[in-house]
């Protein structure tokens, strides 16, 4: 079949804009008539450089990210995230620490070191929301990282699960979450608060920014860090409120193989040195993950996907010529109402679907819900694929339906899909 006969809604790699692909495989044999194609040039180029200027260009304008942030470009994906998220805040946790002990202390290193080992014993805390299959996973990472330092530095401040019988599916309201209070003498209570914006696996979406993890009258901040892997440039987002918000590029952004991270400059100026961090008795960041060598080597501290983040900085482009000056807004706009129209016809048709997840924080972006009579799920995703709407099975541990509805997703295709299910509702319906 041809591009255009197929409507795809897999979960990710997701679909990209057939004019970016298009361009990029042109890009990909012969960049800008160079003989060369964008895998084959060299990182430390100067054509790399500036496509690397250009998107980081680009994603500034699109969400208007303020002067105080770093646009990092980095491998390993969401999940190498996890692990940066520990090694790098644990790092300017322990930091903060020192400085203020030696504000006590002054030349005194012995008592320095003391007085930080003491502290990281007593009250270092990683403070999660677990609303999901990947915050899990992100928790579990840390659990495992921090394991030899002899205690459990994880505080689960929400298990979604708790509230909904095992299973995720809402997010409880934010008075019962159990966040380590933010400690206005300590320059924040826990290393920080991490929570995933999109659930991909289980279709849970925050619907705003949690008001919580706002600084309080008399708090100090808390460092909040957002895993916005699939949902990052559906909707627009005050990056001024959050310490990282990272993301793996292969579902709204680009390709596989690239990450995006977008860090607050001071956080890569607040580390410690490896020997001091050793002297407390935690590993200092590995190279590849420390986000202040990555930034000091302007993301090129070793061999990037330059094709990658040409094509990020294209689909950049793109969405900022289609919507002017409303930038991602007009994204949003368009990501809400391709939702409410399948979510419209899922509705319609209560006893034949069900949308799997609580009103509240239901998924824009993973559309999550099952065929009431199961034996017909099997039936309904072989009609779907006759009709060409491919990728619609929902992932392996929860199974049921998912219908990712990604920026490249267009509205024709998503009104195949309601039309189908309108139909398939029609034909099983007593
Ligand atoms: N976080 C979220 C929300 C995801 O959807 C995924 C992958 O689908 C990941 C993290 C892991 O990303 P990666 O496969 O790039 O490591």
């Amino acid at each position: 079949p041809a591009r255009t006969d197929v409507a795809y809604f897999g979960a990710g790699p997701a679909p990209l804009p057939t004019p970016v692909l298009e361009k990029g495989a042109a890009a990909f044999v012969n960049y800008e008539n160079s003989g060369l194609g964008l895998a084959e040039i060299s990182h430390r180029s100067s054509t790399a450089t500036r496509i690397l200027d250009e998107t980081k260009k680009a994603l500034i304008s699109l969400l208007n990210i303020p002067d105080n942030y770093e646009i990092l470009f980095l491998h390993g994906g969401g999940s190498g995230e996890f692990s940066a998220v520990v090694f790098n805040m644990v790092a300017v946790w322990v930091e903060k620490r020192r400085r203020r002990a030696q504000k006590e202390f002054g030349d005194n290193d012995e008592a320095i070191l003391l007085r930080v080992k003491e502290e990281l014993n007593y009250s270092l805390r990683l403070d999660y929301l677990v609303t999901g299959s990947w915050s899990l996973k992100a928790s579990q990472e840390a659990a495992q990282l921090l394991e030899p330092l002899g205690r459990n530095f994880v505080n689960v401040a929400l298990d979604a699960r708790e509230a909904n019988g095992g299973k995720f599916g809402t997010i409880p309201p934010e008075d019962t979450w159990s966040l380590t209070p933010a400690d206005a003498n300590a320059g924040c209570g826990s290393a920080f608060v991490y929570y995933c914006d999109n659930e991909t696996v289980d279709g849970v979406e925050f619907p705003s920014f949690p008001k919580s993890l706002q600084p309080q009258a008399g708090e100090d901040e808390r460092l909040v860090v957002a895993d916005m892997s699939s949902n990052f440039l559906s909707r627009q987002v005050d990056i001024s409120r959050f310490a990282l918000v990272f993301c793996g590029a292969q579902k709204n952004i680009g390709i596989t193989d690239l990450t995006l991270a977008i860090v607050r400059k001071d956080l890569l100026t607040t580390m410690p040195s490896p020997s001091f961090l050793h002297k407390v008795g935690v590993w200092s960041p590995p190279t590849i993950l420390n986000w202040s060598v990555i930034s000091k080597n302007n993301s090129l501290y070793n061999t990037m996907p330059i094709f990658s983040i040409w094509i990020a900085g294209e689909v950049m482009r793109r969405l900022l010529a289609s919507y002017g000056d409303s930038k991602v807004a007009g994204q949003e706009a368009v990501s809400n109402a391709k939702a409410e129209t399948i979510y419209r016809v899922l509705d319609a048709n209560p006893e034949v679907y069900q949308p799997v997840n609580h009103k509240s924080v239901r998924s824009r972006m993973n559309i999550c819900f099952r065929v009431k009579d199961a034996a017909t799920e099997e039936e309904f995703l072989e009609g779907a694929e006759t009709r060409m709407l491919q990728g619609l099975k929902g992932h392996r541990s929860v199974g049921g339906i998912r219908a990712s509805n990604y920026n490249a997703v267009p509205m024709a295709n998503v009104q195949k899909l309601a039309e189908y299910l309108s139909d398939f509702a029609r034909a099983n319906s007593s």
